[in-house]
């Protein structure tokens, strides 16, 4: 059934009980999936690294914890952190979107990249974000010199 919802300035439309099935169907997405060492970091920081609004968001939107379709690693940012990007994907379509995303933790958008395999064509929201994840990993990432 959808619902309506307003974010941050957005308007959309979702189904929160189609899109927690969709994931039930899908299996392993994202970082879970892939493996690498950037992958296996944002795993093993996502509790902490995640920004308040966007874990609150993704459970609203019917994701059990917050999970992804897709994250990238930028590089490091000051101190400890590295920058990464990614998205997951929602049953849902746009309704308004917002007059301004700059500085927002994450923005809907109507791309399907890599859309989990027990997800419908449509309708589909992805929604985007970046967001600083501190290295919790004893292995170094592959740009630090290790003396
Ligand atoms: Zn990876």
């Amino acid at each position: 059934m959808m619902q309506r919802l307003s974010v941050r300035g957005w308007e959309i439309d979702h189904d929160r009980v189609a899109t927690w099935e969709a994931y039930q169907r899908s299996g392993p997405t994202g970082p879970e999936k892939c493996g690498c060492l950037y992958c296996r970091n944002f795993v093993a920081a996502r509790a902490v690294a995640y920004p308040p609004a966007l874990r609150e968001l993704s459970v609203k939107l019917g994701l059990e914890s917050p999970r992804e379709s897709e994250t990238w690693e930028y590089g490091p940012e000051p101190g400890q952190d590295r920058l990464y990007g990614g998205f997951f994907h929602i049953i849902g379509s746009l309704v308004k979107a917002a007059e301004s995303t700059d500085g927002e933790p994450f923005l809907f958008s109507p791309r399907k990249n890599l859309l989990p395999a027990g997800f419908p064509r449509d309708p589909i929201l992805q929604v985007e974000f970046h967001f600083r994840v501190p290295w919790v990993l004893q292995e170094a990432p592959t740009d630090v010199a290790t003396t």
